[in-house]
């Protein structure tokens, strides 16, 4: 038997419609902000991810699904291409190749799958979702300003109490800027000497290629060298620190509660300044839902002009699985079975389900050759509200026995009366 490959599932009905639900409720806070969608391909020049995440990272080092396209002669030449293991270098590629600044500030979303090749194991998958979004453009457009960084992160609270998510925590830090980076690399080069010797194979080499990485660290054994490490919020240059200061001023103003981990630096290499996770306590070990942050040097890092930005990305398979509602309450259920009762009712019953449908009225169709009882049967299993029986005699008086599966009350309906005695009744 062939299976679905590690790492990766199927999402199937009832799940499905709380997935949607999720989904739905991101578009509606979306718009309301003001932010459109964006889709960019599902692969990539590995190089994009390689100069943009960073080539020390766990995701670029170690994750990434990744092949030697061969091209097909000679002007479709080989290239290795990568599958995304995130979406925001696809979005700042998009916006150098578009010249997306001619549009000013762009406010953009996402909603996808990403894929990186990481150890299975609940709430961490090998193809997993992510609900995201960017606001990147030209400085004149706003978009250094800590008001941006403010609203990004509001809207998610907006949305996580939308969605009736309750108990999460907002972490936040500032990681600094390109201008203070070498100060602060310096400081941990030093404190790491005498240490780094008795750290992980890993740790040995971040120290030596990106030290701030080495705060991605989970090895038990290393944490109490990198609790005494120097906090990157002792580095900030005058400007980052007024930047955060503002951030944190308006969350207050709007009531968004945070608290300051000095230790969060994101597994990415292209933050800077605003970094922030929210988690979520029920989750157990794989407790972030969601996590981001500005990367002002990214698209110039690129070979683009300068554009200042701040994102987020959200694990929808997380967040799925923290919600307080079953999905057997997400998904809506037919209003109504209609039975076609003897040769020939199939047709009547596909007219009626095409005046019914137009009403918003859920319809699930049965077929003339079940027998009454098994069309009850059906119909109770599909959940269904009413049952509406179409037999010769109904079609002739153009008015239907519509019952009432719950309390078995029983009617003969007009045709023109159905769809409003449906819907009052569901
Ligand atoms: P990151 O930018 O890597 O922190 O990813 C953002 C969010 O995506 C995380 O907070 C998780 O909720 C989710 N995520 C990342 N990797 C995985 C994975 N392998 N499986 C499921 N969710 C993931």
């Amino acid at each position: 038997m062939i299976k679905a490959v590690r790492g990766t599932r199927d999402l199937l009905p009832p799940d499905t419609a709380l997935w949607n639900f999720v989904e739905q409720a991101a578009r509606d806070v979306f718009r309301t902000y003001n932010f459109h969608e964006i889709r960019t391909p599902v692969f990539e020049e590995t190089q994009l991810f390689a100069r943009s995440v960073g080539e020390e990272t766990d995701i670029v080092s170690k994750e990434m699904f990744t092949w030697e396209d061969r091209g097909r002669g000679q002007s479709d030449k080989g290239q290795s291409l990568t599958l995304r293991p995130e979406n925001t270098a696809g979005v700042v590629r998009a916006y150098i190749e578009h010249k997306l600044w001619d549009r000013g500030l762009n406010k953009l979303f996402y909603i996808g799958p990403q894929f990186r090749r990481e150890r299975p194991q609940k709430g961490r998958y090998r193809q997993f979702y992510q609900i995201g979004a960017e606001v990147i453009g030209p400085p004149t457009a706003g978009s250094e300003s800590p008001a941006r960084d403010a609203e990004v992160i509001e809207l998610l609270a907006t949305f996580l109490d939308r969605i009736g998510i309750s108990g999460w925590t907002l972490e936040l830090n500032s990681v600094g800027c390109a201008k203070d980076r070498p100060r602060f690399n310096e400081a941990l080069r030093k404190a790491l000497e005498p240490v780094v010797t008795s750290m992980c194979a890993d740790c040995q080499r971040r120290a030596d290629t990106n030290p701030l990485r080495i705060f991605d660290c989970k090895v038990p054994d290393d944490q109490p060298i990198i609790e005494q490490l120097p906090r990157i919020s002792d580095f900030l240059d005058e400007g980052c620190r007024t930047h955060f200061e503002q951030v944190k001023e308006i969350l207050t103003a709007v009531s968004v509660p945070f608290t300051i981990n000095d230790r969060l630096v994101r597994g990415l290499d292209y933050y800077t300044r605003t970094a922030f996770e929210f988690t979520h306590g029920a989750l157990g070990a794989q407790n972030a839902i969601l996590g981001g942050g500005r990367y002002d040097g990214l698209s110039e890092s690129l070979g683009g002009p300068p554009a200042p930005g701040i994102g987020f990305a959200i694990g929808e398979d997380r967040l799925v699985m923290s919600l307080n509602r079953s999905a057997e309450e997400a998904i809506r259920k037919p209003d109504v079975y209609i039975a076609p009762l003897g040769a020939g009712m199939n047709q009547e019953a596909a007219r009626l389900s095409r005046e019914l449908r137009p009403h918003d009225i859920v319809i699930e169709l049965g077929d003339e050759s079940f027998r009454l009882k098994k069309s009850f049967e059906a119909a109770t299993k599909a959940g269904a509200k009413f049952i509406l029986i179409v037999g010769e005699n109904e079609v002739k008086a153009d008015a239907f026995a519509l019952k009432n599966l719950a309390s078995g009350d029983q009617v003969s309906v007009p045709r023109q009366e159905l769809a409003q005695r449906i819907k009052s009744g569901r």
